[in-house]
């Protein structure tokens, strides 16, 4: 799952960054609503977290203009405490979620997490593949009811996987979805990755020669 964080305040950014990562998410950062603006109609996100108070293009600017455009990416606004009029235009303008400053990160992820699971997002909580078993909310992967010990980036490899079982997907796909943009991976390092989970998979991820890999 790759997440972007438009936010100007250095400080918030950084440690909303680390905490995301922790978790095993990609995460890329945007510090003024232009840029962030560039990467969310460019690149592909599984969600945006977005402030509002941005220089150069305000946050309600770019969820409208990204709304308009037919990209639907999940949206969750950061705003200041106090500006309820923010929140309500926020949400008229296409945003999912909302989440007022100061917050604590575990409501940030809790919020997050329930927008990637929407539905519409091909978001489930739980995966379930043949005998394996993805519980995306308490990081835990079973195999036949036994329980697998996998890292986070394993962890977000299998998931993405899962998520697109049946169908290809390329190195590229994997490092857009598992690795944030200025983590400079190569495509070697997708090949380590899936060494290290069909070790504790066995059989159910192929290679695609030439095209990526596929669960199945
Ligand atoms: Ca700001």
């Amino acid at each position: 799952m790759r997440i972007l964080v438009v936010e100007d305040e250095h400080k918030i950014a950084s440690s909303i960054k680390r905490g995301l990562e922790q978790e095993g998410y990609a995460v890329d950062v945007a510090y003024d609503g232009e840029q962030g603006y560039d990467l969310a109609s460019s690149e592909s996100y599984d969600a945006i977290v977005l402030d509002l108070m941005l220089p150069k293009i305000d946050g309600l600017t770019i969820c409208s203009k990204l709304r308009e455009e037919e990209k639907h990416t999940p949206i969750l606004i950061l705003t200041a405490k106090g500006f309820l009029s923010d929140r309500v235009n926020g949400l008229n303008t296409g945003a999912d979620d909302y989440l007022v400053k100061p917050f604590a990160f575990e409501e940030l992820l809790a919020r997050l997490r329930a927008l990637l699971r929407r539905p519409k997002n091909g978001g489930l909580a739980r995966l379930v593949y043949k005998d394996l078993e993805l519980d995306s909310v308490n990081f835990e992967v079973k195999m036949s009811g036994k329980k697998i010990n996998l890292s986070r980036k394993e962890f977000a490899l299998l998931e993405y996987l899962m998520r697109n079982s049946g169908k290809i997907v390329s190195k590229d796909n994997i490092i857009d979805h598992v690795w944030s943009y200025d983590a400079d991976i190569l495509p070697n390092t997708v090949e380590v990755y899936i060494g290290y989970l069909r070790k504790k998979i066995s059989g159910l991820i192929q290679t695609v020669r030439g095209f990526g890999y596929k669960l199945d």
